[in-house]
């Protein structure tokens, strides 16, 4: 799906795994759920580590239960993106925005606000629904080079064209570059935020791999993508979103008008001095997932003997994709609780541990509460606070299992 070279090393093999966004109805509790192969590899050649595609984006996408607005400071971080990259690219009436998979609204809601014309482009017709009540006109489709050719034919082509995990989550990412490159305004700019592998690997978050994620980008395989279509990646920020993201700037190679910042090029010397253009450095990541899940295990069956409750908190994708991995059912976590509507009152796949709203986390005082998007600690743990007036403790599981003071 990358380069064409042959898919022959494993990066890390998570077993079977249930699709991580299909939450399980009370109804369908007793029926047969599908497990899929959770087996990552690395290219040899253009080293971009991806999943070997056994569901199609078809299954995954067209009813998600992913609304970004959920979310708090994901909201206010794609809020201050839209600040800046209006001032960066001074964008205005004139201007034009397209958000591929644009979710229901969070981002182009604020390029809506300042009267710059915006399209949101987003497969699953429930989220893209919401956009719609929220005044962003949104496409229900697939992005992709036939998407945008008949974007083109309409006469239309983006200043921006924006997109934050999306790269990630298509099985062909060279239509999809494809379809940047013909939608893109000589004059352009792209940007996608991804999550950065280099930290996935340095911080030991494979819970962030499940089957929506076909690929995981270091800034160097993103560049050969682009280059191979005729895009150039000039600069790039690094964010704390996801546990480590890069959001990459791209033009049309043939557009001087933009150089190659020092940041982007720091960021190449990094990473070529991580190993990350060396087979053998992604050699050692497995080890790392296997003694992760004993330390996961050693503790709560240290808390469950000593007769403490635990519960969860959160039911993200990397949360199925941990407790799946590591065989955590309500042996272990009695249940979990999320803010969003949509997820409570289901189980999570595979697992089958109940979603309840968070007021249940009052009723039942846990001893211990696993963060499982341990990417929000910060303001969960700000939230829920209440936990420790009667003696609770948050765990987070990733970077390495912690019970936070
Ligand atoms: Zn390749």
């Amino acid at each position: 799906m990358c380069c064409g070279a042959p898919l022959r090393y494993t990066f890390v093999d998570l077993g079977m795994s249930p699709l991580c966004e299909s939450y399980v109805p009370a109804e369908k509790l007793n029926r047969m759920e599908p497990f899929y192969p959770l087996h990552v590899y690395v290219c040899e050649q253009c080293f971009l580590v991806q999943l070997e595609e056994f569901v199609s984006p078809e299954e995954i996408f067209t009813e998600y239960a992913y609304f970004s607005s959920y979310a708090d400071s994901w909201v206010e971080h794609m809020r201050r993106y839209a600040e800046l990259i209006t001032d960066r690219l001074g964008l205005d009436k004139r201007s034009f925005v397209v958000e591929v998979a644009s979710n229901d609204g969070y981002l182009l809601q604020h390029f809506v606000k300042k009267g710059i014309p915006v399209l949101g482009i987003e497969p699953a017709a429930n989220v893209a629904k919401v956009a719609v009540e929220k005044g962003v006109p949104t496409l229900v489709k697939f992005f992709s080079e036939q998407t945008a050719r008949e974007l083109v034919s309409e006469g239309k082509r983006a200043d921006l064209i924006c997109g934050a995990n999306v790269l990630a989550q298509v099985p062909n990412p060279n239509d999809f570059v494809r379809g940047l490159k013909l939608l893109l305004q000589p004059a352009g700019v792209v940007t996608l935020e991804f999550p950065h592998l280099m930290r996935l690997m340095a911080e030991n978050q494979f819970d962030t791999i499940y089957h929506e994620h076909f690929s995981y980008f270091s800034f160097l395989s993103a560049e050969t993508l682009f280059a191979a279509q005729g895009l150039t990646l000039f600069d790039v920020e690094e964010l704390p979103t996801h546990g480590g993201s890069l959001r990459i700037y791209a033009r049309h190679t043939e557009d001087d008008s933009k150089p190659v910042t020092e940041r982007a090029r720091a960021l190449r010397q990094r990473e070529v001095e991580a190993g990350l253009l060396k087979l053998e450095t992604y050699g050692g990541f497995t080890e790392q997932v296997k003694e992760t899940k004993r330390k996961l295990l050693e503790f709560l069956i240290g808390a469950r003997r000593a007769g403490k409750t635990v519960v969860g908190y959160g039911a993200p994708g990397k949360g199925n994709t941990l407790l799946n991995y590591c065989g955590i059912r309500t042996d272990f976590i009695d249940f979990t609780v999320d803010r969003s509507p949509y997820k409570q009152g289901k189980f999570l796949p595979g697992t089958h541990i109940p979603i309840f709203a968070p007021e249940r986390l009052r009723e039942a005082r846990p001893d211990y509460v696993l963060i499982l998007p341990w990417n929000f600690q910060d303001e969960i743990v700000k939230q829920m606070s209440e936990i420790r007036s009667w003696g609770g403790r948050f765990v987070v599981p990733i970077p390495a299992v912690k019970v936070l003071d």
